[in-house]
């Protein structure tokens, strides 16, 4: 394995074990964020900056500030906002997590965005990827197939003025046909194969990125290139997702 892989096979051990315990724990979602610690927030914004610099991951400037402009503890459960500028997922209810800071970056960076790309994504989740995309200048889409947490996230979205973003409560793997084609399609949950709906919704020259693979284990994150002579995968390392769920199996392979 190259050094990057280790990298992602160490911070899935971590994402693994925050799994488990998202999976027990019983949450609540009300509460609110003290607006009054906003400065202390910051700091640990720059700090969560400097890890994801330090990563041997090469992440273009333009990534660099969207991430740093998006407050992550607006995008959390009010029990985790003091863990929120942790380089780790952290569990967001419904057994799913929020993924960690590096990981939407460097996912972000894959994806290859230009201001104004039309950019799919699948598993809403907390809210936190599409508001980094937003700041991308992306005009973000996001499916999501839990509706508590797609309710969730579109408050968390609205509350940091993230008006823009489109929602939609439904199985992801057949992607949003009626605002297809698109400039990148990024999935946040592990399907155990590349969805056929999405390769058709990407755009000529359009990226996908999605982890692939079995559930419980690592996936291979993967970019997907249309072109016009057919599809080009890169493999990007191994990742640890929580699984897309749905239909999909009965579906075509
Ligand atoms: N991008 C999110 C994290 C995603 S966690 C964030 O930034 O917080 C994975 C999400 O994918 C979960 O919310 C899960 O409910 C959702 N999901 C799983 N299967 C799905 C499907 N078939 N369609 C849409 N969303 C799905």
């Amino acid at each position: 394995m190259n050094r990057a892989g280790a990298v992602f096979l160490m911070f899935g051990v971590l994402g693994a074990a925050l799994l488990a315990l998202a999976c027990g724990a019983s949450i609540s979602r009300t509460g609110g964020v003290d607006g009054g610690r906003d400065s202390a927030f910051a700091e640990r914004r720059s700090q969560l900056m400097a890890e994801i610099r330090a990563s041997d991951r090469e992440i273009s400037e333009p990534v660099l500030a969207a991430v740093e402009r998006v407050e992550r503890h607006r995008f959390v459960l009010p029990e985790n906002v003091d863990e929120a500028y942790e380089n780790r997922p952290l569990p967001i209810g419904e057994g799913q997590t929020i993924s960690q800071p590096l990981i939407v970056a460097m996912m972000t960076e894959a994806l290859g965005i230009s201001p104004g790309d039309r950019v799919l994504e699948i598993g809403t989740g907390s809210g936190y990827q599409a508001a980094v995309l937003a700041e991308m200048g992306a005009k973000v889409y996001s499916v999501e197939i839990i509706p508590a947490l797609a309710e969730w996230a579109e408050k968390n979205l609205r509350g940091a003025g993230y008006e823009d973003v489109k929602q939609r409560t439904d199985d992801g793997y057949f992607g949003w046909e009626d605002e297809a084609p698109f400039d990148g399609i990024i999935v946040t949950a592990a399907p155990d194969h590349v969805p056929q709906p999405l390769i058709r919704q990407l755009k000529v020259g359009g990226r996908m990125i999605v982890p692939v693979g079995p559930p419980g284990f690592y996936q291979t994150l993967w970019k997907i290139e249309q072109t016009a002579d057919g599809v080009v995968a890169e493999n990007l390392g191994l990742v640890r997702f929580v699984p897309l769920t749905g239909e999909m199996s009965a579906e075509d392979p």
